[in-house]
């Protein structure tokens, strides 16, 4: 986000291993967070499947404890595993994971003692205790106690297990997941077998090689996948490396789009009930033409899962999530949470008795495109400023500039980690969506040469 210092990334702090994630970075990152918790916090640890997490989460570790911060290692844990043990027993969480990276890179996400993402003003404190190394180390009687936490993963899958509709779902349904050798590994597979679901298992042994595939869930890693399932499964499912997300392919072999999955979650969960959905300004206008249709409301925010989460805990939100594969189903946690969406598909399947494909072709229809324009470092603001200028009416400045024109709509917002302004474009017609988008590719591209 632009507006980090630079510490913290939209989804906390990552970097290669020994490149930026050196043992001096690691150590003054978690001093920073040991100082921010200011001792005697109980705090639990999780990592995912890496190799390096042992490295990484030992400094952290040992960071902590110098604090008076009181230690519970989860061990490897999924993501929302942790976030829900933190919930549910302890003042603060830190998962060590860089989620759909590829294996050199680590990261440290801090979750606050509800069981969210951790806020951005909280972030910004410990980015600041980070640049002033302003660290508050205890006396040696007053270093913070350590133990190991078992059954969080299990605990997890129990409440997984409690929180859909057991009577209704399809016991001949035929499923593959794809836990891409992530933590999810480690709770997917146990959870599918408690409901007596028929399965086969792809990538679901813990390796911090990610032997077949980097660990982010998109359609070019998940050939096999895909090809498994077309024709033979009702439907198949990946996870991203700490599996807060997960990616559905339908039974025609079709990798399905994350605002699709959005879509049909909405149209199941309004039409039952109405209330807000928050998803970030990038989704799909679909999903708000579902929820109104149902008499329901969308609530749009800024980029970033612990940004929706938060407003989600805010209004009192009924669903929400990302185009990502990130769901976030309130009656589990505010969090994003694979497990809990493909738990919740094999709910929708069963009960709409139709296939994953049909269901998809019933949603409106939205054509899409996407950009990026390259920009002399340290500019975007300027173009940005250019840009809100002209273009006065029918703005929504919540990330970006999010600019309606009847059906089609676009976003223009700077990247928050490269000089690049991406453009993103969407239309109920192809030729509309051409249009719109040529129109302000050109409107970017003039921008950019006048400002040189
Ligand atoms: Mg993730």
């Amino acid at each position: 986000m632009a507006s980090k210092g630079g510490l913290f990334g939209t989804n906390g702090i990552r970097g290669e291993v020994n490149v930026k994630l050196t043992p001096e970075f690691i150590l003054n990152s978690s001093l920073a967070i040991a100082t921010f918790l200011n001792g005697n916090k109980t705090v639990i640890v999780g990592r995912d499947t890496r190799n390096s997490g042992t490295f990484v989460s030992n400094i952290l570790k040992g960071a902590l404890l110098s604090a008076g911060n009181h230690v519970y290692d989860a061990g490897i844990v999924p993501t929302p595993a942790l976030q829900l043990a933190v919930k549910n027993h302890a003042d603060f969480g830190i998962m060590v994971t860089a989620s759909h990276n590829p294996p050199i890179y680590n990261g440290i996400k801090c979750i606050d003692g509800d069981g969210t993402e951790l806020e951005d003003e909280k972030e910004n404190e410990i980015e600041r205790i980070f640049n002033e190394k302003s660290f508050k180390l205890k006396e040696w009687s007053e270093i913070g106690r350590y133990d190991n936490i078992t059954g969080v993963n299990h605990n997890y899958v129990f409440n997984v297990y409690n929180n859909i509709n057991k009577e209704i779902i399809n016991k001949n349904l035929k499923i593959v997941v794809d836990c891409s050798s992530g933590a999810g590994s480690l709770t997917t597979p146990e959870f599918l077998d408690s409901i007596n679901i028929k399965f086969t298992s792809l990538n679901c042994n813990i390796d911090g090689n990610f032997p077949a595939h980097d660990p982010e869930p998109k359609e070019e890693n998940l050939k096999e996948l895909i090809r498994i399932t077309k024709g033979y499964y009702d439907f198949g499912a990946a996870h991203d490396g700490d599996a807060d997300r997960i990616v559905f392919v339908d039974d025609d072999g079709n990798f399905i789009a994350g605002d699709k999955i959005l879509g049909l979650f909405t149209k199941n969960i309004t039409d039952r009930r109405n209330g807000i959905v928050v998803i970030p300004v990038t989704v799909s206008k679909m999903v708000e033409e579902i929820a109104m249709k149902n008499g329901s409301k969308v609530l749009y925010t800024k980029v970033g899962a612990p940004i929706v989460a938060r407003t989600m805990m805010k209004v009192n939100a009924i669903f929400g999530g990302e185009d990502n594969g990130g769901l976030i189903f309130p009656e589990m946690q505010y969090a994003r949470d694979g497990l809990m969406g493909l738990a919740k598909m094999i709910e929708l399947i069963s009960e709409r008795k139709s296939k994953l494909s049909d269901l998809i072709k019933e949603l409106p229809e939205y054509y899409q495109k996407k950009g990026s324009f390259k920009i002399p470092q340290g500019k975007s603001s300027e173009i940005m400023k250019i840009i809100e200028r002209d273009f006065e009416k029918n703005t929504i400045k919540i990330d970006g500039i999010k600019i309606i024109e009847g059906d089609s709509w676009v976003l223009i917002r700077p990247s928050g980690t490269e000089p690049l302004i991406r453009l993103y474009a969407e239309s109920k017609s192809r030729d509309d969506l051409e249009n719109i988008f040529k129109k302000y590719s050109d409107l970017i591209e003039n921008i950019i040469k006048e400002i040189q």
